[in-house]
C-alpha cells in the first residue's frame, strides 16, 4: 500500500515529503496508522549523518497510533487497538531477553533483513531506527507495539516510546536508585525531564538539574528538580558540592550526547558514586577520564541504553502513573506540527528551545 513519509535523501538537508510504498505486515508484524511521532535528538543525529547509515531513510521512533492490520500469527493485538510503538524489537527467548534486557535482543528478524519501505521509483528506503515513524503508517514487529488504554491521548502517549522510557528508565531501571539518594541530571530536554521525574518518583532528594537554556531550567523545576544550575555562568561543581553537604552526587545522569558534559559528570560524583551515561554523542567521539581517580574513589560509570527498558512492563506502569496524575506527559509537548511542516519542527528542536515537538497526523 502507499503512505506518505518524510524521507531523508541527503544528510544535513531538509526531509522531503513523498508518497512511498509500505509492505503489508508479515508473520508476527503489525501495520499501525500513526497518530503522533515526536522528534527525538537521535532522529536529528541520524539526519545529520552523525551515526552513519544508508540513504534514503525514514526516521522517527517516538510514536503512537492505531493498529490497522496484523500479520499472520499475531493474536495479542487487533485492528483498532491503541499502541505505543518503540524501536525495541525483541524475541522474548534469547539470552538477553531471558535475562530481562530486551534492548539487547540477539534475534535477527525479517524486518532486519528487508526493509518494508520503497520509494516511488521502487528503490529500498531504510526503515530508520527500526520504526520509520515520520510516516502515516509503520510496519513493525508486534514486540514493538505496546497496547495502551484508549483514554490516553496519542500525542502524549508517543513520548513514552523513547524520551520517557529512556529518562525514567535510566533512574529506576539502570540505576535502581534508593529513596533518599541525591541525583544530578545534566540536560533538561525530553530525556532529562523524564530522568528528573523518575528521580522524584523514586524519592531522590535533592534533585539537581543542570542546563544552559533558561526555559528548560524552568521546566526542570516543574518536573521535580529541587535545585537548578545554569551551567552557563554558574560554577557547576561548586554548586553541586554546596547542595550535597560537600560530598557531591550519589548519582549523575547525563542525558545529552556531548563529550565535555560526560567529562564534567564524572567530576560531580561523590566517592562511591555513579555516573549513568544516557545521551549518545556522534560516533567516534572519545571522552577523557582518569582511571586512577575512578578506582581510588570506587566510582562507577554505567551506560543506559533506552533506560534498560522492558516495554511490555514499563509502558503500562508509565501509563498508570500518568493516569494517576503522578507523571507528566502533556507538559512535555512544546509544539504540534503536520507532517508537511516537519522541517520547521526539526529546526525548532535543533535550536534547543523545545522540550518535545510532535508530528501529528
Ligand atoms: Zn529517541
Ligand atoms: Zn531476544
Amino acid at each position: 500500500m502507499k503512505t506518505r513519509a518524510a524521507v531523508c535523501r541527503a544528510f544535513g538537508e531538509p526531509l522531503s515529503i513523498e508518497t512511498i510504498e509500505i509492505t503489508e505486515p508479515g508473520p508476527g508484524e503489525v501495520l499501525v496508522r500513526m497518530a503522533a511521532c515526536a522528534i527525538c535528538h537521535s532522529d536529528i543525529f541520524y539526519m545529520d549523518g552523525a551515526w552513519g547509515g544508508e540513504l534514503p531513510a525514514v526516521y522517527g521512533h517516538e510514536a503512537a497510533g492505531v493498529v490497522e492490520a496484523v500479520g499472520p500469527g499475531v493474536t495479542r493485538l487487533k485492528p483498532g487497538d491503541h499502541v505505543v510503538a518503540t524501536l525495541i524489537r525483541n524475541c522474548g527467548f534469547c539470552p538477553a531477553c531471558a535475562e530481562g534486557a530486551p534492548v539487547f535482543c540477539e534475534e535477527v528478524f525479517p524486518l532486519d533483513k528487508a526493509t518494508p519501505l520503497h520509494d516511488g521509483a521502487g528503490k529500498p528506503v531504510v526503515h530508520g531506527l527500526r520504526t520509520g515513524a515520520f510516516a502515516e503508517h509503520i510496519v513493525v514487529d508486534a514486540s514493538q507495539a505496546v497496547l495502551i488504554p484508549r483514554d490516553v491521548k496519542l500525542d502524549s502517549a508517543a513520548l513514552i516510546a523513547c524520551g520517557v522510557l529512556t529518562g525514567l528508565g535510566a533512574v529506576v531501571n539502570t540505576a535502581n536508585v534508593k529513596a533518599g539518594s541525591n541525583a544530578v541530571v545534566i540536560g533538561c530536554g525530553g530525556v532529562g525531564l523524564n530522568a528528573i521525574q523518575g528521580a522524584r518518583l523514586a524519592g531522590c532528594d535533592p534533585i539537581i538539574a543542570i542546563d544552559v537554556e533558561p526555559g528548560k531550567i524552568a521546566a526542570a523545576r516543574e518536573f521535580g528538580a529541587t535545585h537548578t544550575i545554569n551551567a552557563r555562568g554558574e560554577n557547576v561543581e561548586g554548586r553541586v558540592k554546596e547542595l550535597t553537604g560537600g560530598r557531591k552526587a550519589d548519582w549523575v545522569f547525563v542525558t545529552v550526547g556531548v563529550k565535555g558534559v560526560a567529562e564534567q559528570a564524572v567530576s560531580l560524583m561523590k566517592r562511591n558514586g555513579a555516573t549513568v551515561l544516557v545521551g549518545m554523542p556522534p560516533s567516534g567521539v572519545a571522552a577523557t577520564i582518569d582511571p586512577g581517580w575512578l578506582a581510588a574513589d570506587g566510582q562507577k560509570i554505567l551506560g543506559s541504553k533506552m533506560g534498560s527498558a522492558r516495554p511490555m512492563t514499563d509502558v503500562p506502569k508509565i501509563v498508570a502513573l500518568y493516569l494517576d496524575g503522578r507523571l507528566k506527559l502533556d507538559e512535555l509537548i512544546t509544539g504540534r506540527y503536520p507532517l508537511e511542516k516537519i522541517n520547521e519542527a526539526v529546526a525548532s528542536s535543533r535550536s534547543g528551545a523545545a522540550l518535545r515537538n510532535v508530528i501529528v497526523f
